[in-house]
């Protein structure tokens, strides 16, 4: 394989293309180009496989993140529950909307160091 694994993982974790390293796969902060600008590889999977991913990984980080502790803190009475359910609802709200890029980035990174052979650099002879 011309790309190994670790370089997809880093080309990818720094917003990169995983196919030729190019910076600029992302057309705003909430959508991907559907195409990379240098070497033309597909980015928008299955009509937005990627985007559905954001959407697990946004709850995981949300609830970690930001409910158990908020709970945490109104069941020990350090929090007023209705100022918590605020909190809790512009909290994961903020960290979705702010992470957003890098969510996808993980998405991208997954997807690719799982089957580093779907790259069209990896599949030329
Ligand atoms: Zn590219």
């Amino acid at each position: 394989m011309q790309i190994q694994r670790g370089e997809i993982f880093t080309r990818t974790m720094t917003g990169r293309c995983p196919n030729c390293g190019h910076f600029g796969i992302f057309k705003n902060w909430f959508r991907l180009n559907k195409r990379c600008p240098s070497c033309e590889m597909e980015l928008e999977k299955e009509e937005s496989g990627f985007y559905f991913g954001t959407t697990s990984i946004g709850y995981v980080l949300a609830i970690v993140i930001v409910i158990i502790p908020v709970c945490i803190l109104v069941v020990m009475d350090m929090l007023n529950m209705w100022l918590g359910v605020a909190i809790a609802i512009l909290g994961s709200t903020l960290l979705c909307t702010l992470l957003y890029p890098i969510m996808l980035c993980w998405v991208i990174m997954l997807y690719y160091v799982v089957q580093a052979e779907e790259l069209p650099e990896n599949q030329k002879k």
